[in-house]
């Protein structure tokens, strides 16, 4: 098992790993869509934003969406062409709302995640979304590795823009934290040993002959029923002690 401050550092090291997944927007016209998509990645552990070329002004408007993620909105790097916003990137992938003419190999949004997780230990890796109106071009498209489409309502398949970009970037914080090194959980739970739920199924037999549940000549099955039912709710030692209280407070109101 890991000790605590190994564990740290390794949580630590791996927290790096969201620094080199860029998120690139291309083309944006509406600069809401750019401050929620700068929200959208926070939530998530994302950091980088590159605006490739965008339609529109950094206003008070992608502020006020992006609310406390204005870090990333105000780190965002400009560029004018994707190839800029790419250039050291190892791994691209492009997101598109339908499965055009182009035929390319098509990841999953998991697997998409997964992936950029993956190489994203290597150095940087980029998450491409399009415009609002027309999505990416077939050239940006083949700019990259794969692309990956969201499987949305076939008739209704086009995500928001800052949507797709939250859907895809929870899909990438999933890939990580399943990468993450698990700490186990400490379990300081008390169980009654064999002998203690011994006594507890004697004094229960006791008690159920004491107020007349069972006839100690026709036991019947009564008994094997109750231990399965508490053998498989398995009560903890402190629950057995009250079901020994109670089980001491019913016997002691039996008129003797
Ligand atoms: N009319 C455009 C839709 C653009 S939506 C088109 O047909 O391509 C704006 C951007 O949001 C897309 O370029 C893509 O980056 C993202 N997006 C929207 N829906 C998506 C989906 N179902 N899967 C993947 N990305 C999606």
């Amino acid at each position: 098992m890991l000790e605590f401050a190994q564990f740290l550092a390794l949580v630590r090291s791996t927290a790096m790993i969201l620094d080199d997944i860029r998120v690139v927007l291309v083309n944006t016209s509406h600069s809401g869509n750019i401050g929620s998509a700068a929200r959208a990645m926070k939530t998530m552990g994302l950091s980088k934003l590159y605006l490739v070329d965008p339609a529109c002004e950094i206003d008070s408007h992608a502020s006020a969406l992006s609310a406390g993620a204005s870090d990333v909105l105000g780190n965002a790097v400009i560029v004018e062409k994707l190839e800029d916003a790419i250039a050291d990137c190892a791994l691209t992938i492009g997101t598109s709302a339908r499965s055009r003419t182009l035929s390319w190999p098509m990841v999953e949004p998991r697997e998409c995640g997964e992936k950029l997780v993956a190489e994203a230990e290597n150095g940087p890796v980029a998450l491409v979304f399009g415009r609002e109106n027309s999505g990416l071009t077939n050239e940006e498209l083949q700019l990259c590795n794969y692309h990956v489409c969201i499987p949305a309502n076939p008739e209704y398949s086009s995500l928001n823009l800052a949507m797709a970009v939250q859907t895809l970037s929870y899909e990438t914080r999933m890939a990580f934290l399943n990468k993450q090194p698990k700490q186990e959980a400490q379990d300081d739970t008390v169980y009654p040993n064999s002998k203690q739920t011994e006594l507890f199924y004697d004094h229960l037999e006791e008690t159920l002959y004491n107020t007349g549940f069972i006839i100690k000549q026709h036991p019947g099955i009564v008994m094997t029923k109750l231990r399965r039912l508490f053998n498989r709710a398995r009560p903890e030692e402190a629950e057995m002690n009250i079901l020994r209280g109670i089980l001491t407070s019913i016997n002691k109101s039996i008129p003797k």
